[in-house]
């Protein structure tokens, strides 16, 4: 009964480990068990049985010592493979941050929970996300049920872990792309910040990326060539939507798997972090009946957020609101979405020109890329439309640039601009942990000329709370330029040249930024580390 007892619970399933925990996981061993060494189990096994029958009938062995012999013979075995795992652990341990006690505690839980639930019913259990594609067919149903093989289950497990972590942590970007031959890495970007969670071998990673491709509706045979996709998780009630683009790298294919932000459309302009002046002016801006916000930034720094939390400030109700987005990032109540889709060939412009004639009071565009757009859009809040939009640029004065370089005339420009609003996002120091920080004298000399308050300036340390970043959360440093009559006639005039824009005009956005962040940092929100590293 014994030795059963035993040869149960070294079954397959008690060693094949899936992650428990997303981060940890990459540090749990799975003794890898295929065909041969199931075979080499059940040979040791009946070894066994042949030494205990041996020792038994033995006169080699004093009758007294017996009980011990068979002991040493039933458990050489399983000691030996608890020294392996150990090993293996403590190598594993030496190489990462983790303690040695912390994974086998991991081990034990994993063991415990694998030999306690059958794998089709831990899948059930434990799978409270489910991936949809576009026409709302679940992952499931894209692999087919029934005779589901062992190891599929396993990936569609890792798969939904993936996507089900990144949310949890409110990720804005998975990435999981070949770091060798052998090994895939699972990467997140958390406020802004690249963060390597997961390290797994090619073979699982591979499988992984595949039903990530399937559920997107791509072709899964094609490794090469560039491809997009995307993809809706439901998880307790509430939806998320991700877009996918694949392509062939060295070693292996990349996947990037942008998580829109379902959050933005609850944002107010009262909870992106303005000073109160800016605030007041933002608010002056988008009150008026006509005129173009604006709002510049590099890719990642909260635009579509800033512009939703500024729609979030007008009445939809009283107001004919309608946006034109490239992807619609969240649900906005009494407005009408429109996704562009350049496939298709409905493109800004188009679909801007056919929202003119849908009689709108508040028009948002998504991202203007092209003279078209910025042309339609220039000239629809010049004819009684309140404009708002975003740019891909570093400030405000690259902006400008960048629309006179597209083509449009400086005079449509001045009439149509009201307000530029460019802005980066910092990330909040973690209420837990941070501590005062060490001001040289240096500093302190600096900025006590500037009459910048040091006293309760902070520095991110790290603690379980934040995961050892010392930052929780993000918020936005802004700076605007109100395009006033004298700056309007300046610029139909052509009296601020595009050199003058792009050196004088950059630099002061960039000291205005510098100083709002300062009053973060001087209140605490904020690190100086982290407003040299965003803002420089
Ligand atoms: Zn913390």
């Amino acid at each position: 009964m014994q030795i059963l007892d035993i040869i149960q619970n070294l079954s397959p399933s008690s060693f094949c480990f899936p992650p428990a925990d997303v981060g940890l996981a990459s540090f749990i061993t799975p003794l890898p068990f295929n065909p041969i060494k199931l075979i080499c189990l059940v040979i040791w096994v009946y070894l066994c049985l042949f030494f205990v029958q041996r020792i038994q009938f033995s006169p080699l062995v004093p009758y007294k010592y017996k009980p011990a012999a068979y002991i040493i013979t039933l458990f050489t075995g399983p000691i030996l493979m608890l020294i392996l795992l150990i090993v293996d652990t403590a190598k594993r341990a030496s190489q990462s941050n983790v303690s040695i006690s912390e994974i086998i505690k991991l081990h034990i839980q994993q063991a415990i929970t694998n030999i306690r639930s059958g794998d089709s019913k831990r899948r059930h259990k434990k799978s409270a996300i489910r991936l949809l594609d576009s026409s709302g067919r679940s992952i499931d149903d894209i692999y087919g049920h029934g005779d589901k093989k062992r190891q599929d289950s396993r990936v569609l497990d890792l798969t939904e872990k993936v996507i089900s972590d990144a949310l949890e942590r409110q990720a804005s970007d998975i990435l999981i792309d070949p770091k060798d031959e052998g090994t895939y890495t699972i990467r997140l970007r958390i406020d802004g910040v690249l963060r390597t969670v997961e390290e797994l071998r090619a073979d699982t990673c591979k499988a992984i990326v595949n039903s990530i491709k399937a559920v997107s509706s791509m072709d899964i045979s094609e490794k090469r060539r560039p491809q997009d996709g995307a993809f809706i998780a439901k998880k307790s009630g509430t939806t998320a939507s991700f877009r996918v683009a694949s392509a062939g790298v060295l070693n292996g294919e990349k996947l990037s798997i942008r998580v829109l932000n379902q959050n933005a459309g609850t944002f107010t302009l009262a909870d992106i972090g303005l000073a109160k002046k800016q605030y007041s002016i933002i608010k002056n801006a988008i009150k008026k009946p006509s005129g173009m916000v604006l709002i510049c930034g590099p890719t990642g720094s909260g635009k579509t957020t800033t512009m939703y939390s500024m729609l979030n400030e007008i009445d939809r109700f009283t107001h004919n609101v309608i946006t034109v987005e490239d992807p619609i990032e969240a649900m906005l109540p009494e407005a009408s979405q429109i996704e562009i889709n350049p496939k298709a060939d409905i493109t800004f412009a188009k679909t801007l020109r056919s929202v003119l004639r849908q009689d709108p009071d508040v028009i948002c565009v998504g991202e203007i890329r092209d003279e078209e757009t910025a042309e339609i859009a220039l000239r629809a809040s010049q004819t009684g439309h309140l404009v708002l939009a975003t740019i891909h640029c570093d400030s405000n004065a690259t902006a400008l640039v960048r629309l006179l370089d597209l083509g449009i005339s400086p005079l449509l420009l001045s009439s149509g601009l009201s307000l530029l609003h460019s802005q980066r996002l910092l990330r909040r120091l973690c209420t837990y942990c941070k501590q005062p920080a060490q001001l040289s004298q240096h500093l302190i000399n600096k900025f006590q000329s500037k009459g910048i308050e040091y006293t309760n300036i902070f520095e991110a340390t790290g603690c379980r709370r934040c995961e050892d970043t010392g930052y929780s959360g993000r918020t936005a440093v802004c700076d605007l330029l109100v395009i006033t009559d004298r700056l309007k006639a300046d610029i139909a005039n052509s009296k601020i040249s595009i050199a003058e824009l792009r050196t004088e005009e950059h630099k002061k956005d960039k000291s205005h930024m510098r100083k709002e962040g300062l009053k973060k940092v001087a209140a605490g929100i904020t690190s100086l580390e982290e407003l040299k590293r965003v803002v420089g």
